[in-house]
């Protein structure tokens, strides 16, 4: 089992990074709504839906990166952070570090990413 200390740190941090999204969510929503009214060209209204269409992708990902966030908290709470979603052996430390959100140990993960390159899911 991972120690209670180093749980708590990595709590920290995802909230950390959790708050750091949804204040960078806010941002771009806010500006956004005041840009809006510069466009009367079409043709930068046009540029500017392309730049819409690209914020909306990005909040998107921002989106399910603090879904994943929240379910990290989630399995800290429950007990369960650090631990393979596959095989239930402990992630390591090092793997947790440089990706808090994982819920895959490395092999897990390599062998997931192969059945992905074979085709078949
Ligand atoms: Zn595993």
């Amino acid at each position: 089992m991972m120690e209670q200390e180093k749980i708590q740190e990595f709590r920290q941090l995802l909230e950390d990074w959790l708050e750091q999204l949804l204040s960078e969510a806010d941002n771009t929503v806010s500006t956004m709504t005041d840009s809006r009214k510069d466009f009367a060209d079409p043709t930068d209204r046009a540029s500017h839906e392309s730049d819409r269409n690209f914020v909306l992708r990005i909040r998107d990902r921002e989106r399910k990166l603090i879904m994943k966030i929240k379910s990290a908290l989630d399995r800290i709470e429950d007990g369960t952070f650090g631990i393979c979603d596959e095989c239930g052996e402990e992630i390591s430390e090092n793997r947790l570090k440089a990706r808090p959100v994982t819920t895959l140990c490395i092999h897990c993960k390599t062998e997931s990413e192969a059945r992905e390159k074979r085709g078949n899911g």
